[in-house]
């Protein structure tokens, strides 16, 4: 870690706001014209959700540690798959990671109600008292394997998976309502990884389109992934 002098809270917030606002600039440059997904980033403070080193990096566009040797995402990333999902004030939506509970802020402001699964139970609680704390509770989360979806809460209108599966887990297609969206990275933990959406049609075939290359730590779960016993991959920043 390079060593940094240590600033006054005042000079921190105003450094960060100025960051906060370059990342806004950044993400429209990069092709983010969704007004309400850029509010949505806006209105969420990404410094409470990063680790505390990482403070006055928050608004790098990149992805940084949260523990248990996993990231919170990088803003382009997180804007792409929002805006890929295109999620309405009335949807009902899946999310599978929870992490930090920063992609789940950024949905909580935009959608009806959201469902969030993370496999570690200390990341859960984090995130969950994190949200509440700035306001947001139009949430339920629980931990588990979000590879299985959450069949008591389906059919979701959206379903986003913030970690990357080598193939797509089924009972997250089966999940999805009628004209319903699912983002997920596809790939290997260490391979290329592709961002993909898939869409259900009313007469229930999937619609396939690849939104780009990612970076993503590994779904581990029972559908879809590739190793079951891998129990993390130690974090190495994706
Ligand atoms: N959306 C998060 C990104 C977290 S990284 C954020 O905004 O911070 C991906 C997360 O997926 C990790 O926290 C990891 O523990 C979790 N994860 C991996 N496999 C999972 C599974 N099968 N079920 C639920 N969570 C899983």
């Amino acid at each position: 870690m390079h060593y940094t002098a240590p600033v006054s809270s005042s000079q921190l917030s105003s450094r960060l706001s100025l960051a906060k606002q370059k990342l806004l600039d950044e993400l429209k440059a990069g092709g983010i014209s969704d007004e309400c997904v850029l509010e949505a980033i806006a209105s969420i403070p990404r410094e409470a959700f990063v680790a505390k080193p990482f403070v006055q990096d928050s608004y790098e566009n990149r992805a940084l540690p949260i523990g248990e040797g996993q990231t919170i995402s990088q803003p382009y990333v997180v804007a792409l798959m929002t805006h890929a999902a295109d999620v309405q004030s009335h949807h009902k939506v899946l999310e599978i990671g929870t992490g930090s509970g920063y992609q789940a802020a950024i949905l909580c402001k935009l959608v009806r109600r959201l469902f969030t699964i993370e496999r570690f139970d200390s990341l859960r609680l984090k995130a969950e008292k994190l949200l509440h704390s700035i306001g947001i509770f139009n949430f339920s989360s629980k931990t588990g394997d979000g590879s299985k979806g959450w069949a008591e809460q389906a059919p979701f209108d959206r379903i986003i998976v913030t970690a990357a599966s080598p193939t797509v887990p089924p009972s997250l297609l089966e999940q999805l309502a009628n004209s319903g969206i699912l983002i997920i990275p596809v790939g290997e933990p260490d391979g290329e990884q592709k961002l993909m959406r898939y869409t259900k049609k009313t007469d229930g075939s999937i619609a396939e389109y690849c939104l780009g290359p990612v970076r993503f730590v590994p779904l581990v779960g029972e559908e879809g992934a590739a190793d079951k016993n891998i129990v993390s991959n130690g974090g190495n920043g994706r």
